[in-house]
């Protein structure tokens, strides 16, 4: 309880001392080491690949914040790392008594193909765990949920996720989107306008940033892509 308290008191005091979303703290060591790699996430490069990773950075050890998943998929973009740090440290501070989240796959060191995903090969993809009732997460892996889905523990990490501004768009499960726009709209959260924008009830244009939409297979994990260091999607 000690440590949380500090690390609660931590948190305070440096989201009182920064502006905005940036995580200069613990983001430190993961920025030196994409820089040893020769390419910061702030070095004005243009573009990214959905398809291969050049300067990977390994996802860190913060197990108050998360849980770490297969060793082989662990890395990311610095823009995914980040975005997994900051929500995630974001939860422990906002809902400290929730679980760590269990992190998926996102990308083998240098990107490329891997088996069981059509993406997750340029480092821009994470697959991310959901919360039962009462806040849990199983560290072992990804549980199917449904009326036990927490929708306020859900809606607190995704919009930890689209706070970074990182995110380029949240694949979840349809009934879960259902949720989470309920309950936003209900307790007023978010304004129906609000809520048409990050959780769109029509396709979107390709190039709208930000939002949760359906796709199968989604109703035990979220999958986050996010954007590139230049803010453009990651393309081929
Ligand atoms: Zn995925």
């Amino acid at each position: 309880m000690n440590l949380l308290f500090l690390l609660t008191l931590f948190s305070l005091f440096a989201s009182a001392a920064e502006f905005g979303p940036s995580l200069e703290g613990e983001v430190v060591p993961i920025e030196a080491d994409g820089a040893e790699q020769g390419e910061g996430s702030d070095t004005g490069a243009v573009g990214c690949s959905d398809q291969y990773l050049e300067s990977g950075v390994q996802l860190p050890d913060l197990p108050l914040f998360f849980t770490r998943g297969n060793a082989e998929s662990e890395y990311g973009s610095a823009e995914m790392i980040d975005a997994i740090v900051a929500a995630t440290r974001h939860m422990r501070w906002l809902m400290p008594e929730a679980s760590p989240v269990t992190i998926g796959d996102i990308s083998h060191e240098r990107g490329g193909f891997q088996s069981g995903h059509v993406s997750h090969r340029g480092g821009v993809d994470a697959d991310i765990g959901i919360y039962s009732t009462g806040a849990k997460q199983n560290p072992r892996g990804f549980d199917t949920l449904s009326s036990n889905f927490d929708v306020v523990a859900n809606w607190a990490l995704i919009s930890a996720f689209l706070d970074t501004g990182n995110v380029d768009f949240i694949l979840l499960d349809r009934a879960h989107i259902a949720r989470l726009r309920g309950y936003t709209t209900k307790a007023g959260l978010l304004t129906e306008a609000e809520a048409e924008e990050i959780f769109p009830s029509e396709p979107h244009p390709w190039d709208r940033t930000g939002i949760v939409r359906h796709a199968p297979n989604h109703d035990n994990h979220m999958h986050v892509r996010v954007l590139c260091s230049d803010g453009s999607h990651a393309g081929r």
